[in-house]
């Protein structure tokens, strides 16, 4: 499967502790992120990561494209929903693709966690 990795300032840790504690799993995929948050798991694991630009500088916008072009198969997206983001509407725009083209997305941990240990028993 394709995943996209994204995670707002205030949740990039918990991103990384998610991706560490199931990085067998993210090891079987094809990982795509947006800048800061690729980069950051990248410097904690031995995953390899296709990187976007940084989310403020267009990078959900990039993973947007691709949702619009069917190329991904699962977005997680740890969203802080106590921050202003500056990109709030690229956000709100991925978050609207995904739903155009009923693409999986997880917004928080538990989520994710329901997805990738779904998606495993398959
Ligand atoms: P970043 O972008 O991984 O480059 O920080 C994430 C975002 O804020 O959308």
């Amino acid at each position: 499967m394709n995943i996209a990795l994204i995670a707002h300032d205030k949740k990039k840790e918990k991103m990384i502790d998610f991706v560490v504690k199931n990085e067998s799993y993210f090891k079987k995929h094809t990982l795509f992120a947006t800048g800061t948050t690729g980069t950051k798991i990248m410097e904690n694991t031995n995953l390899t990561i296709s990187l976007k630009k940084s989310g403020p500088l267009g990078g959900d916008q990039e993973l947007g494209a691709m949702v619009a072009n069917q190329q991904l198969d699962l977005i997680i997206f740890f969203r802080d929903p106590l921050t202003a983001q500056p990109h709030e509407p690229d956000v709100s725009a991925l978050l609207r693709l995904c739903d155009v083209y009923n693409t999986p997305l997880a917004t928080n941990e538990r989520t994710a966690e329901l997805f990738i240990h779904h998606i495993k028993k398959d």
